[in-house]
């Protein structure tokens, strides 16, 4: 049987899932949600009764392969790699991420890690590729700490978004009771808030959780959406994860924010770069920067993502960085004179919530380190709106606009020389697979129902 199994101790993680077993059921725990992120970014879900997660943890609980050919329309297309309806996955929950979850009573959450029936790791499965990416890092005696920020739309039950002023207190004060219980639920889930807040565009909102380490940060996005989801439901609402709601408006990112530290040293503060950042985390950021037209194949992955990559809306859509500056999709944020050794953080903008935020991660990990392996330099920082450029200026600060298309973005990712062979032959060719399909199916419709398919579905 271990001769079958690889990498998997089936005995030591049947012993774990009976530890944690016990542990949920004093808990009141009935069931548990295990679940992965598809290729186009929606969360997908099996239960098991808490009685089978030790059978689960040792065994898994099968899945078709066909879930890396979803769309976020639920279409499943075809591709190189597709087996059709052909082929099983067995789903591992990770014991070590379980958590009793505050917002659906009697229920935990893990997220899983996807193996084939013989014990062998999927090559699609994006948690263990941020986990690779992380540990070439780590290889270099670096470490990452990550944070998604979330924004969402909420609306009454008939859709329509809640009214109010941006950033206005009045959306606050309305729904205080709302947002003190996704705070409430998220702290009893142990996640960490820093911060929430009513955003510009109506019915708006948005939410920041500390910072984390790669994988565990894009396990936090998604128990962070789901928790907001399964709040805002109770409440009697609904909440919209989509890059933009109606055309026009202004988007929901899904900003991340990164820094770079060797040992317990911040490398984004304290250095003899611009705004003191070290040169390697200069070099990670450029290594990101060079790289953002193919980023967005993977953390801007959805057409509807070019909806909201548009100027003067600070979502960063052109090849530029600055201090505190809103309009660039690479901003390094400082913090105030006497906390940077800790706050300093580079937040990637253009980023939206259809990405697969294990893929986002692992993208901009391995741009970030083929920065620092190429010793790259960042361009002089941009200090205005880079949208307000003359095309003479834009040219001097070399700046251009960014994929305004997904086609473009899938173009700059095939191209790319890093990230292709970083995702590995099946994963690279199977995202850019959907990627076109998705461009078939919805790269033809007008803007408004193009925002009204996409909705709901992340
Ligand atoms: N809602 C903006 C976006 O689409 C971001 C606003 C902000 O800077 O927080 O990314
Ligand atoms: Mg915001």
């Amino acid at each position: 049987m271990a001769a079958a199994s690889h990498g998997l101790d089936r005995d030591r993680l049947a012993e774990l899932g009976a530890v944690a077993a016990a542990r949920l059921g004093q808990a009141g725990v009935e069931l548990v949600a295990l679940s992965f992120v598809d290729n186009s970014g929606v969360s997908r879900v099996k239960a098991v009764p808490v009685g089978r997660l030790a059978q689960a943890a040792a065994w898994g609980v099968g899945a078709s392969n066909s879930f890396d050919f979803f769309l976020s329309t639920d279409t499943i297309a075809s591709g190189t790699h597709s087996l059709g309806p052909v082929g099983d996955l067995r789903l591992h929950p990770d014991l070590d991420a379980l958590t009793v979850l505050a917002a659906q009573p009697g229920w935990a959450w893990a997220p899983v890690l996807r193996y084939d029936q013989d014990g062998h790791p999927h090559p699609q499965d994006s948690r263990a590729l941020a986990a690779t990416a992380a540990a070439r890092l780590a290889d270099r005696g670096l470490s990452v700490r990550m944070a998604f920020e979330l924004e969402w739309v909420v609306t009454d039950a008939d859709e329509v978004p809640l009214p109010g002023p941006a950033y206005g207190y009045p959306r606050l004060s309305a729904h205080n009771d709302y947002l003190r219980a996704v705070v409430s639920a998220l702290d009893s889930q142990q996640m960490d808030v820093e911060q929430i807040h009513p955003e510009y565009a109506a019915g708006q909102f948005e939410l920041s959780i500390a910072p984390a380490d790669p994988v565990r940060a894009a396990d936090l996005a998604v128990l962070t959406r789901e928790t907001v989801r399964a709040v805002t439901d109770a409440y009697g609402m609904r909440a919209s994860f989509t890059p933009k709601f109606e055309p026009g408006g202004v988007g929901n990112g899904g900003h991340v924010h990164l820094s770079l530290w060797d040992g317990d040293r911040n490398l984004c503060a304290g250095g003899t770069g611009p705004f003191e950042l070290t040169d390697t985390a200069a070099s990670f950021g450029a290594g990101i920067l060079g790289r953002l037209p193919a980023l967005l194949a993977v953390g801007a992955p959805s057409v509807v993502s070019y909806l909201r990559l548009e100027p003067h809306h600070w979502a960063g859509v052109f090849t530029a960085w600055g201090l505190e500056n809103r309009e660039t999709p690479l901003r390094l944020i400082r913090g105030a004179a006497g906390q940077r050794d800790t706050a300093a953080n580079l937040e990637v903008k253009s980023f939206d919530l259809t990405a697969n935020p294990y893929l986002a991660t692992a993208a901009l990990l391995f741009a970030g380190e083929a920065g620092i392996a190429a010793d790259a330099q960042l361009p002089d920082p941009v200090d205005v709106d880079p949208g307000t450029l003359s095309p003479a200026e834009a040219t001097a600060a070399g700046v251009t606009r960014l994929p305004i298309s997904l086609t473009e973005a899938i173009t700059a990712f095939e191209t790319d020389d890093v990230l292709p062979s970083a995702f590995g032959p099946q994963l690279a060719t199977t995202l850019m697979d959907i990627r076109r399909a998705e461009v078939a199916e919805l790269g033809s419709l007008e803007p408004a129902e193009l925002c009204r398919v996409m909705r709901w579905r992340h």
